[in-house]
């Protein structure tokens, strides 16, 4: 089957009066469809430049992104992709209830129809927000609200999830529950999703593939598929197998280029 996206040597510099950045430098990777893959690099290596490429904000300066295998001069209206974007801050609009948070992907693309919005209340549901629905953001905790968002994000059914460090304003305990949750959920969706993080412990806990990437700019250094024989819903679970000691120590080894700090 075609992967659902796909880089092919691509990079990107930023030029300002100061000069040229380079951002990334010939990244090639592919996802395929129903995975979860993360990306791990240091911070400032260009991981967020990455994601702004992947979703067409930023034009590749080299290199070409399929997505589906069309590339961005192939596909049309039908054929091209739906990405949804998750950021580090929730962005909810503090004036809105819950409910009207989530459904507003749904009103600004003008398909707010019984059947999506009978798909957001299911969601609702089924992630423990419905009883919160008509409270204002500032109401619930940091790890609803996350759960809140992503919602916001599926609710316009999206092909592709793209995730930018989502947990990392979180405090450690809310993080561990909270990013083991959101993954569940991803999966239990059948979403395929991208989750950038700097932090090798979370990409690791959460994902069936990480990507390594360099400093800046970024190259992929490695890539690993990460097999647990326990279920990851208890992240704490998972973090004490051995299985999760041994890739720590494969991949810090890499992000670490064998030093002892990164
Ligand atoms: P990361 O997400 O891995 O922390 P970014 O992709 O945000 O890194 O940024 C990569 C590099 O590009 C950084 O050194 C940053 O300073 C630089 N950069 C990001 N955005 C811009 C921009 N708009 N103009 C110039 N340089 C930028
Ligand atoms: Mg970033």
């Amino acid at each position: 089957m075609q992967p659902i996206l796909s880089l092919q040597d691509v990079s990107y510099s930023y030029h300002n009066l100061k000069g040229e950045t380079p951002a990334l430098s010939h990244i090639s990777l592919q996802v395929s469809e129903g995975s979860f893959v993360a990306i791990v690099g240091p911070s400032g290596c260009g991981k967020s430049t990455l994601l702004s490429i992947i979703s067409g904000l930023l034009a590749p300066e080299e290199g070409e992104i399929l997505y589906r295998g069309l590339s961005s001069r192939e596909y049309c209206a039908d054929t091209a992709l739906k990405i949804g974007y998750m950021l580090q801050r929730d962005h909810l609009f503090e004036w809105r209830t819950i409910y009207q948070n989530v459904i507003l992907g749904l009103e600004l693309n003008h398909i707010l129809t019984e059947e999506n919005t009978d798909y957001v209340l299911k969601l609702l549901r089924d992630y423990g927000l419905y009883g919160f629905k008509d409270k204002k953001p500032s109401e619930l905790s940091g790890g609803m609200r996350q759960r809140a968002a992503l919602i916001r994000t599926m609710a316009v059914h999206p092909d592709l999830l793209l995730l930018d460090e989502p947990f990392s304003a979180l405090d450690f305990q809310t993080r561990l529950a909270v990013s083991a949750d959101i993954a569940s959920i991803i999966r239990e969706t059948g979403k395929t999703a991208l989750l950038i993080t700097h932090d090798l412990s979370e990409a690791i806990t959460l994902a069936d593939r990480v990507i390594v990437l360099s400093r800046r700019p970024a190259c992929v250094k490695c890539e690993m598929p990460i097999l647990y024989e326990i279920s990851r819903k208890d992240p704490l679970a998972v973090r004490s197998t051995a299985a999760y000691q041994d890739y720590f120590n494969q991949l810090w080894e890499v992000l670490t280029d064998g030093k002892t700090t990164p």
